[in-house]
């Protein structure tokens, strides 16, 4: 090989071979996601990871948009403890989906590299299926952002159910729903919430019947095919867990007590009193989970509270989530599987 020729390798194809090995998708931390974006994330992560990585849709919102579901495993053939990330149920909590991305392209680079921030990811997916859903409710983050690509024949609808303050709190789905009321948890004929809307709504209306929603009848079922173990749902305001009702707390017997202590403390987020009033409570996502799969939810509230509905700022992500909380799912998981032992006996029965 003449000289000329190593220049050329040394000069054009090593740097394209270490490219490749430390090619990473950055999920942007300043950027508010669209639903494109979002998108064009999930995508990526699939040319990227595809030994580890399946993309399906869990079906289409109200307005045609896709739902993807991630699923994250490994190749063997032992049967897992399935878990599942939801994210963006309301739609102005923009930062929830930023979260279950972020969370979930550091995971699958932590899989494939020894420089990730996730070094126990290998070991997780000998015991866990991950399952993310980060955009459940890709109609409600379009309107919250004004984005009205792909939706512009529901303009007119969209504009004709009541709006509490401007576009950007929008928490509904596209036809006014509140998803986090609309579950079949056994408690919707009671629940009404602090700001219950008799109709359609941009936040605080349940629905006129449980599963109303497309998006939460798609999630529902496939909460009941999955049935996972643990459900994070992750919300923005409060820095705290919801993760406990006075309907179920008592079937854990401490399990969901010891696990989500040791998750706030490491977190630094506090835990909320466990729920007394189904009037208050009932027929979100974690209620379901709760009530009817007899599994653990819990209802994460990302960021500070801010004393008002409108959302902080993109570029507090960092400050704010991801520096406090990017290890959440990893400690649930790795506390889970401490504690599953003593307590596997209440998942045997269904
Ligand atoms: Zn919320």
């Amino acid at each position: 090989m003449t000289n000329k020729q190593w220049i050329c390798i040394i000069f054009i194809v090593l740097p394209l071979l270490a490219f490749s090995q430390q090619r990473k998708l950055m999920i942007q931390d300043s950027a508010r996601y669209s639903v494109s974006m979002i998108y064009e994330a999930v995508v990526d992560m699939i040319y990227l990871y595809e030994d580890y990585l399946e993309v399906s849709l869990l079906g289409y919102s109200e307005f045609g948009q896709a739902i993807p579901v991630l699923k994250i495993s490994d190749t063997s053939t032992k049967p897992k403890k399935a878990i599942l990330l939801v994210g963006n149920l309301h739609a102005r909590e923009f930062f929830s989906s930023k979260f279950v991305l972020k969370f979930c392209n550091e995971f699958l680079f932590s899989l494939k590299n020894s420089n990730g921030i996730y070094p126990s990811a290998d070991k997780i997916l000998n015991e866990y299926d991950l399952f993310l859903i980060p955009l459940a409710n890709p109609d409600g983050v379009k309107i919250a952002q004004e984005d009205w690509k792909g939706i512009e024949s529901y303009k007119n609808a969209i504009a004709s159910i009541k709006r509490i303050g401007p576009y950007s709190d929008w928490k509904a789905n596209g036809l006014g729903i509140d998803l986090n009321n609309n579950f079949d948890d056994g408690n919707f004929e009671v629940k009404h919430g602090h700001l219950f809307e008799e109709n359609p709504a941009s936040q605080g209306h349940k629905g006129d019947y449980p599963c109303q929603a497309k998006e939460v009848k798609l999630l529902q079922d496939f909460v009941d095919s999955i049935t996972p173990l643990l459900t994070l749902s992750f919300h923005t305001k409060g820095d705290v867990l919801f993760w406990a009702d006075k309907g179920t707390h008592a079937n854990f017997q401490g399990l969901d007590t010891k696990l989500n202590i040791r998750i706030a403390d490491k977190c630094g987020l506090k835990m909320a009193k466990v729920s007394k009033d189904p009037r208050e409570y009932g027929a979100g996502l974690e209620n379901y989970i709760r009530a009817k799969t007899k599994r653990l939810g819990v209802c994460v509230e990302l960021s500070p509270p801010n004393g008002s509905v409108s959302q902080h700022a993109p570029q507090m992500f960092k400050t704010l989530v991801w520096d406090k909380c990017r290890y959440m799912p990893i400690l649930y998981l790795e506390e889970l599987s401490i504690l599953y032992p003593s307590y596997n006996y209440l998942f045997l029965k269904e």
